[in-house]
């Protein structure tokens, strides 16, 4: 299957001298050159093979080139490869329906955007409009996308740069392996991080806070699993407050938890949730929101003022229900679970036991997070210079990585088989073990 238009050096010096990349200075770049991709595997223009652990931007949940997907999209392109948001097509009807049948109860409505980014746009934007509130909380150690107010959300240092819009505060959430609330149990975390939130709401003025927007599971902050009882919490503090709950799954969504949402997970109700990315695994760029029926009412008799040219474009609807049919009948959302309790949970459980630069390993499914550390003891994390060595082995070892901060995050496609778990956990052990 694989064709080699090029080779990786005519591609390298194509890209650099034409594309401006996201996130970068420009000056010396030289971005991994991709040709092609079939499951979970990919292959450069010189015919390198790479077993994929990062899903790309942890969105290609189905992996790569579904025959299905492929096919979906194609057929709708033949048939009618766009229409305007205003118009009634069957694709983006059967599209919103089968989010529903995996939303959580209470969601009436599908607004679809392009990406995640302007999915939380939109549900902010929702949440004002239905609350006649200004201000969203949202977590220091969070990433909500790059856009006005999702950006200024987003709790990272990407925020710092770009923090043009208002209304906008931030809390630590719970993370006990470095706790901001000197807790020593999981349940002293929840507890304390949930008065902490109290008091921001509290000390912000309750009446003038229109939503919570929390990451159900915290993503590229480091798969920080909430604590027994967190996200219960937070809808108490939302319900006490009149405040709306949005929980965004771009990244933890459709299937990459084992569930069909992450929230799924835990018992936590929301009233708005954002998507994008494994809904259709990026085949085409899509995203949207799931609105509660209360919200949904909100907009019965009063105009939405937000929309966008390609709300709901055919390509990208053909997909996602192309996507979500796929993985109901391969049972693609279940060998997730399967591969995390099986495969993936015990084995990092088992080299953090014998390898002292792991300081923590936590996830679900295929959504998993290695922390490592330059001491057992004080849990310094292991320097950029150190990281940046590791990515290089494990790339030479047919590893394609997926690497934040001082973590390597095992975010494979959901459609992984235990024994490629095995082979790409094997290359993360053989060369964490000989660094
Ligand atoms: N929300 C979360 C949790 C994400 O991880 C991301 C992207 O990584 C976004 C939102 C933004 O999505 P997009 O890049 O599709 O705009």
């Amino acid at each position: 299957p694989f064709i080699q238009p090029s080779d990786n050096a005519t591609i390298t010096a194509a890209d650099t001298g034409n594309v401006f990349h996201s996130w970068s200075a420009q000056a010396g770049l030289a971005p991994m050159p991709i040709a092609s991709g079939s499951g979970v595997k990919v292959w450069d223009f010189d015919g390198n093979e790479y077993l994929d652990f990062s899903s790309q931007l942890v969105n290609v949940n189905i992996g790569y080139q579904h025959p299905a997907v492929v096919t979906a999209i194609q057929e709708q392109a033949a048939r009618l490869a766009t229409v305007g948001p205003a118009y009634a097509n069957d694709a983006r009807a059967k599209a919103a329906q089968k989010i529903l049948e995996h939303a959580p109860e209470g969601m009436q409505k599908i607004f679809f955007t392009n990406a995640g980014a302007d999915a939380n746009e939109n549900a902010i934007r929702m949440a004002r409009l239905h609350t006649g509130r200004d201000k969203v909380l949202s977590l220091y150690r969070s990433y909500h996308g790059n856009t006005g107010a999702a950006i200024v959300a987003t709790g990272d240092w990407r925020r710092v740069p770009n923090e043009f819009a208002r209304g906008h505060v931030h809390a630590f959430g719970p993370y006990l392996y470095r706790s901001e609330f000197w807790a020593s149990t999981a349940e002293e975390e929840s507890a304390r991080a949930l008065h902490h939130l109290e008091r921001i709401v509290q000390a912000e003025g309750p009446s003038s806070i229109a939503a919570m927007l929390f990451e159900t599971i915290p993503g590229t902050a480091g798969v920080l699993m909430p604590p027994p009882g967190y996200l219960h919490g937070v809808r108490e503090i939302c319900d006490r407050y009149g405040i709306i709950l949005i929980l965004d799954e771009v990244m933890a969504g459709f299937g990459r938890t084992g569930a069909w949402l992450a929230l799924d997970n835990f018992d936590v109700r929301p009233d708005l949730v954002t998507f994008a990315k494994g809904v259709n695994s990026g085949y085409v760029p899509a995203g949207g929101v799931m609105i509660s029926e209360a919200i949904s009412k909100t907009f019965d008799d009063r105009v939405f003022p937000g929309g966008l040219t390609y709300s709901g474009h055919p390509l990208a609807m053909a997909s996602i229900v192309a996507t979500i049919e796929a993985m109901e009948q391969e049972k693609i959302v279940e060998n997730a679970a399967t591969i995390g309790e099986t495969v993936i949970g015990p084995r990092l459980a088992a080299m953090a036991e014998r390898l002292d630069v792991i300081g923590e390993v936590r996830g679900i499914g295929v959504f998993w997070a290695i922390e490592l550390v330059a001491d057992a003891e004080t849990r310094e994390m292991l320097p950029a210079s150190e990281m940046g060595a590791i990515k290089k082995a494990l790339m030479a070892h047919g590893l394609l990585p997926f690497l934040a901060d001082n973590r390597i995050h095992v975010v494979p496609p959901a459609v992984i088989t235990a024994d490629e778990a095995e082979t790409g956990l094997a290359i993360i052990e053989k060369v964490l073990s000989e660094r």
